[in-house]
């Protein structure tokens, strides 16, 4: 009886959609909280911006008679009965960059908040909780992704009374004058999420150009850095003949070049990424051969032995053209953020229910990071990506069309209610 009832629950939950009207209502009032007056939007987590537009989604929670409160972390969470008991939980971030965009994470927010409000209103009985959760600091103003950490138990209670923002204001103080006791914040630990779906804007171009408004995230990329040295030797660049120089900048140019070369030809999939984004050169003179070049190089991935593959061809590359210009060059390793896989199972009902729905989808990685992937260490976990209009993101012109932000909480709307009704029908089966 309970499984017939489920079955047609579920042909019902499927004929659901969202209301567009109200999502669309909510992305143009949150974006007042911070505005900038020349565009852009700076709402860092728990500045005064934040917190009024805490309160202001707080109400748009409890407007949906859904209890809203806050974890001692400072994450926000509003829930659909059944009160207790494991949950389907979908979110993202209302804290944005320094002059950021409209949509990155507060989209994924108000989505989810819209699928709870969609569900709520057809009277349906949910097998499971579903939970829409605001995660506090994804963007790392103090400590990258700190709200989806502390759910996680990977917050350092000493980091939380440590960490500093760029203009050396603490997080203890911010978090305190917030109403948030720092000393707690590590205790927001949770064991009871069986599944996490996440809807973002994608920040790059790759839908936009496949003409397609769903991607399904396989991965989330993982970031090595390393600090390349070219040591050379400083002469007149007037009186020293082209071949007896030892050029720290023609090799580091040659290596530049090549290493991107070499990505290309390796990365079949695409998913790879290379850039040498900040370069210092000395002694800098015009008329003397550069000695010196220090080159920051970052290789993204979604597959861990791809990036070192990766490294290990650019260390062959560096030995190579530090025989051609007699340079030395010194690989040394800086910072490494390990790629987070994203659930198969749960990219597959992502799909399904986007073909449901009569969206074609693309499989692509995400190179930027999101609370999906702190999540996914407790909790099988899902994205969902949609356009970002000509690949802009953290900056004021980060724009997705109306119509794609209505395929993607539909798409996340007809993926929860899968989660929600495949995992009792698991459960009994
Ligand atoms: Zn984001």
């Amino acid at each position: 009886m309970t499984k017939l009832q489920n079955t047609s629950d579920l042909q019902n939950a499927h004929k659901l959609r969202i209301q567009f009207d109200r999502l669309r209502d909510d992305v143009l009032n949150l974006s007042a909280f911070g505005s900038d007056p020349d565009g852009g939007i700076t709402r860092h987590a728990f500045s005064e911006p934040y917190e009024k537009a805490r309160s202001w989604l707080k109400s748009r929670m409890t407007e949906a008679d859904m209890d809203a409160h806050d974890d001692l972390a400072g994450n926000t969470i509003c829930r659909l009965s059944p009160l207790e008991g494991p949950c389907v939980l979908s979110g993202s971030h209302i804290d944005t960059v320094p002059n950021g965009g409209p949509l990155d994470g507060t989209y994924g927010v108000l989505a989810a908040l819209e699928v709870a409000r969609t569900l709520k209103d057809s009277g349906l009985q949910l097998p499971m909780g579903f939970e829409v959760c605001a995660f506090v600091e994804e963007e790392g103003r103090y400590l990258d992704c700190m709200g989806a950490k502390a759910i996680t138990g990977d917050l350092n209670k000493e980091d939380v009374m440590t960490a500093v923002d760029p203009n050396g204001e603490t997080l203890s103080t911010v978090m305190l004058n917030a109403g948030f006791q720092p000393e707690n914040a590590h205790r927001a630990q949770r064991d009871d999420i069986a599944t996490y779906v996440e809807l973002h804007i994608e920040q790059g171009p790759i839908l936009e150009h496949n003409k397609c408004s769903v991607g399904i995230v396989v991965g989330i990329a993982g970031i090595q850095q390393h600090r390349i040295t070219f040591d050379g030797q400083p002469d007149h660049a007037g009186t020293t003949p082209l071949e007896l120089r030892h050029d720290a900048f023609a090799a580091t140019a040659e290596y530049a070049f090549r290493a991107r070369e070499m990505v290309k030809e390796m990365d079949a999939s695409g998913s790879a990424r290379f850039t040498i984004g900040d370069i210092q050169l000395r002694p800098g003179a015009a008329n003397v051969v550069p000695s010196h070049v220090i080159a920051i190089q970052e290789i993204r991935d979604i597959s861990a032995a791809k990036i070192e593959d990766i490294t290990q061809r650019c260390k062959e590359l560096a030995d190579e053209i530090t025989v051609r210009y007699d340079v030395p060059i010194q690989f040394e390793d800086m910072a490494y953020t390990a790629p987070v896989a994203m659930d198969d199972a749960i990219s597959t009902v992502i799909a399904g229910a986007a073909l449901r729905l009569n969206h074609p989808t693309h499989d692509m990685p995400s190179g930027a990071g999101h609370d999906a992937q702190v999540i996914a260490k407790i909790a099988p976990s899902g994205m969902i990506f949609v356009p970002s209009n000509g690949g802009r993101s953290h900056c004021p012109e980060e724009w997705t069309e109306w119509r794609d932000l209505e395929i993607g909480a539909n798409v996340l709307l007809q993926t929860v209610v899968d989660l929600l009704w495949q995992q009792t029908t698991d459960e009994e089966s």
